[in-house]
């Protein structure tokens, strides 16, 4: 017979410590709501998840004191992207034309970033961070979410919460336990990861090479590029069947004065895939259970904008949560608050995102066709009142949250 679950309870119980779980434990804990944060990884080590910290999320932190002391961490920044085409090269976005304190992409590694977010949460009393637990069930009395069951290396425990949220990625569990229904896109790309070796007199923006069907990206991460090199969806194993010398051929041919640098790659196990995959659910909320971030909607990778909207939902659920919680009204109204707040934003950014993949990317794949930038990007580019759209959008969203008193 199966040993009893321990027991044990909390006000609000987050699954996973990636950016938005993190990030909403930390502003629960700063308001003194008692809060556990489950992460079924033993440490924060993950490689390839995105290092991109925006400026919409150095202006929160610094709201909070913190975006000084993250800046002491090794870190580059970009301040530009540029979109390198057979035409010539095009600044996509310039980040230093924002108005804000932090006029470019801070890259970080992500394990760093979320190590210094859960040691500031940490310094409150109220904070609790139980890593190498990862979540089986959920606990369910009369239709209302009441916690988790997790395990660890001491066994189960259930964890009764007035709220649980799940913050559990795109693949998330709490998402599947609770049923919630997905409205799913299609990009027609996968990408492969990968870093090479950058030297000091390197560009220090970010560039994205296209041209004959190839796109590639290369984001500055000190002394090594972070490479993205998109490929056509369900064409990674033709792409491994190929070999290792036909990937390093096509990648020299699209940036060519980068040739050298790919012999670096020898071995597939520094390559990684990531099957691009873009959706999100209807409804964010059941009573007693919430999802943010990649478990509400999981964010196509053009822009690179996953993280910021990860932590943009946890700011905004903490904005609206932290009181409630704390006076234990919470009702099924505060949760459709968060959802009504940062649902209108993702849906925009995700349309975006359909739009570039369908319109530039699937184009630009396609090595039957010669690349070309569209005429209306042209056009915005060269408009003195739009041409820092394509900056602010990326690095500032389509609405800035602010930490809330
Ligand atoms: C290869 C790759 C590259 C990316 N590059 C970028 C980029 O450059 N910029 C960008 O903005 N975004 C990028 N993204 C997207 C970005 O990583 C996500 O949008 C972002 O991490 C979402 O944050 P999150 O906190 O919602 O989820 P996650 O970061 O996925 O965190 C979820 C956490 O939950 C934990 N967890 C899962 N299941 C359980 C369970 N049952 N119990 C307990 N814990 C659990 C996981 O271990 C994980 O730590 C990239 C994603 C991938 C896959």
């Amino acid at each position: 017979m199966e040993a009893e679950p321990d027991r044990a309870e909390t006000t609000c119980c987050v699954v996973g410590a990636g950016p938005a779980g993190v990030i909403l434990a930390l502003l629960l804990a700063r308001k003194g709501v008692a809060v556990t944060l489950l992460e079924a990884h033993d440490n924060f080590d993950r490689d390839f998840r995105g290092d991109t910290i925006h400026p919409s999320v150095l202006e929160l932190l610094d709201e909070i004191g913190l975006a000084e002391s993250l800046h002491q961490l090794p870190h580059a920044k970009i301040s530009t992207g540029t979109l390198m085409t057979p035409d010539g090269p095009v600044v996509l976005g310039d980040f230093r034309r924002l108005r804000t304190r932090f006029p470019y992409i801070m890259m970080i590694p992500q394990k760093d970033f979320l190590a210094f977010v859960a040691g500031e949460a940490k310094r409150y009393p109220s904070f609790r961070l139980l890593m190498g637990a990862r979540v089986e069930a959920l606990v369910e009395e009369g239709g209302v979410m009441r916690g988790v069951v997790y395990e660890d290396d001491a066994g189960k425990t259930e964890l009764r919460a007035g709220l649980t949220v799940g913050a559990d990625g795109r693949g998330s569990r709490v998402r599947h336990l609770g049923g919630f229904e997905q409205v799913k896109t299609s990009p027609p790309m996968d990408i492969l990861w990968f870093r090479v070796p950058r030297l000091a007199a390197d560009p220090d923006g970010g560039m994205a090479f296209i041209g004959g069907g190839h796109i590639l990206v290369m984001l500055n991460r000190g002394v090594q590029w972070q490479c993205a090199n998109v490929i056509l969806k369900g064409s990674s194993s033709q792409v491994r069947a190929a070999g290792l010398e036909a990937l390093r051929r096509d990648l020299a041919e699209v940036a060519p004065s980068y040739a050298e640098r790919f012999q670096s790659l020898n071995d597939w196990r520094q390559v990684s895939m990531l099957s691009v995959e873009s959706s999100r659910v209807k409804r964010w909320f059941k009573p007693g259970l919430l999802l943010i971030g990649d478990a509400a909607h999981v964010m196509s990778p053009v822009g690179g904008v996953g993280i910021n909207y990860a932590i943009m939902d946890a700011a905004e659920a903490a904005n609206v949560l932290a009181a409630p919680l704390g006076a234990g009204t919470l009702g099924e109204g505060h949760l459709r608050e968060v959802q009504r707040r940062r649902e209108w934003p993702t849906r925009l950014i995700q349309a975006l995102q359909t739009r570039i993949q369908r319109r530039v990317i699937a184009a630009a794949l396609d090595p039957r066709r010669t690349f070309r930038v569209p005429l209306v990007l042209r056009l915005l580019l060269r408009l003195p009142v739009l041409r820092n759209l394509p900056a602010r959008l990326i690095g500032l969203g389509f609405k800035r949250v602010h930490v809330e008193r």
